[in-house]
């Protein structure tokens, strides 16, 4: 029997390859110019197939991706040529203990199912903010959320996660065993496995929140930004956090405007008076906030970021608002957008972070953003083809250049690299732990991993020192050359 055979038949799951007639359909990301042709798509059913696709792909010499929820705007979860271990068709479901307030997620499942499991006991935790986003790499990479204000990062919520290692080796990391291992997954992502299962604290969620969309015409920037500003230093209350978003309005006036997306863990009156600052600011277009289901308040983008679209991200932060950066922000969005006729929105994201920053910068790898104000860049655009690729890249660049414009010296060697799950230019492959190629500078190293990163190195070291997971900021190993 060839090694295909022996693999296929112990195999429990399923294995999918380009002769097969769901091929196209097992490479589908959210973005479309995620997707990449894998050799094999191994829709695993547990750990055992988990390592034995491990074991298979090693054995062939194919490079191995992780799928969990498939939403890395990067590639990160696809693979040209190679092994992808899929868990979103068989590992996907979210079980609760209600008593003990805890979640076990599988590796593929999306937020949407987390949320609407958790719900049916009252309870929820830190989560996507758009509900067809995986579990799996939004925890990895840190994840921010509306509950961020009252129980941190998703990160912050997990206590134990089952990791399949580069030998196949099936491990508990937690706080009580392999706990250098449960450290590095914690803000390190898929450096060092493949996660089958989660597990979250969770805590009581009131069934009804006020989140939706006001907008105003551009002509209010100033005042909105005005009003964010003086907020900024104030002491916060944890139930709120909101966005600011410029962008032209959908339909087909194409209109440019600012939007205010808020979100309030209470009641409409109780948001009302919270956000009454920003309300009272006029004249608006719309005002289509409301309370709704805590359920539904992470399906609000669902419909404007549909799966299958061409995608781009990026990140940088901010260290306070600006009235001049952000009139020069939008200024430049609107243009743009009318230029390339690309769907462009900057996003300020006013996570609230106090409690977030109760947590100490060793506790985990991951780098915590201090106070600062994450901004998202999301760019649509028609087609995938290296020619758009390449004016997007263009576009989310300027507007990344504005928007850091007041940070300070850039000739200081500092990266300012922004949250690392919002990347679409992360590095998604490294094969040789010799190379430099695809390996992070030193400076991004730092902007991504600040002073964890020679624990990270030499974990990565002891875990995968042959780079089998390589596929999101491969940390390099600590003793490859
Ligand atoms: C529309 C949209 C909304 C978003 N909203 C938020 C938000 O509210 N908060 C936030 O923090 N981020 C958000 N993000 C960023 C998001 O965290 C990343 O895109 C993340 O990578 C998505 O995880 P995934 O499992 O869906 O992706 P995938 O593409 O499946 O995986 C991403 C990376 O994680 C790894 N991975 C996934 N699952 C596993 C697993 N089980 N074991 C090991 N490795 C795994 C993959 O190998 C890959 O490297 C958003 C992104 C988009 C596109």
């Amino acid at each position: 029997m060839s090694d295909f055979a022996a693999f296929k038949t112990s195999f429990k799951g399923d294995i999918v390859t380009p002769e097969d007639p769901d091929y196209e359909q097992a490479l589908t990301r959210w973005a479309a110019n995620a997707r990449r042709r894998a050799a094999v798509v191994a829709f695993v059913r547990d750990e055992e197939d988990i390592a034995l696709a491990i074991k298979y792909a090693r054995s062939n010499s194919l490079p191995i991706a992780i799928r969990g929820g498939g939403h890395n705007p990067a590639g990160s979860s696809s693979s040209e040529g190679g092994l992808v271990i899929d868990l979103s068709r068989h590992l996907a479901s979210v079980r609760v203990d209600a008593e003990k307030k805890l979640a076990y997620a599988d590796g593929g499942a999306l937020w949407r199912t987390f949320n609407n499991e958790t719900m049916k006991y009252g309870l929820a935790t830190t989560g996507g903010t758009v509900s067809h986003t995986g579990v799996g790499g939004l925890t990895l990479g840190g994840g921010y959320g509306f509950l961020t204000g009252q129980h941190g990062f998703a990160i912050d919520n997990l206590i134990e996660a089952t990791v399949i290692i580069a030998d196949g080796t099936v491990l508990t990391a937690s706080l009580e065993e392999n706990t250098d291992l449960f450290w590095g997954l914690r803000g390190g992502g898929s450096n060092f496995g493949v996660i089958s299962r989660f597990v979250y604290k969770v805590h009581p969620q009131r069934e009804t929140v006020y989140s939706g969309m006001a907008i105003w015409p551009a002509s209010a920037l100033e005042d909105l930004i005005a009003v964010s500003a003086a907020r900024f230093n104030q002491p916060k209350d944890p139930r709120a956090m909101y966005m600011l978003l410029v962008a032209l309005s959908p339909d087909p006036s194409h209109t440019p405007c600012v939007m205010l997306n808020p979100f309030y863990n209470g009641s409409e009156a109780e948001a009302r008076e919270h956000y009454k600052d920003f309300f009272s600011i006029g004249p608006m277009i719309a005002d289509m906030s409301r309370e709704m289901p805590y359920t539904a308040v992470n399906t609000q983008l669902d419909d404007s970021l549909p799966v299958g679209g061409c995608y781009y991200l990026k990140s940088v932060y901010m260290s306070t608002p600006s009235n001049s950066v952000a009139q020069a922000v939008a200024s430049a969005v609107y243009a743009l957008s009318k230029e390339y006729n690309f769907k462009i929105m900057f996003i300020w994201e006013h996570w609230n972070l106090d409690k977030a920053r109760g947590v100490p910068a060793d506790a985990m790898a991951f780098k915590r953003p201090g106070s600062s104000l994450s901004c998202l860049i999301v760019i649509v655009y028609q087609e995938d083809i290296p020619e758009q690729l390449a004016l997007v890249r263009t576009c989310a660049d300027k507007l990344a250049t504005i928007a850091t414009s007041a940070e300070g010296d850039s000739t200081s060697g500092q990266v300012n690299n922004g949250y690392a799950n919002y990347n679409s230019d992360a590095p998604t492959e490294v094969l040789d732990p010799n190379s430099n190629e695809g390996i992070l500078s030193d400076a991004k190293t730092h902007a991504l991993f600040g002073d964890n990163h020679t624990k990270l190195a030499a974990l990565k070291q002891k875990y995968d020192p042959d780079l089998v997971f390589n596929k999101w900021y491969a940390v390099k190993p600590a003793s490859a050359k």
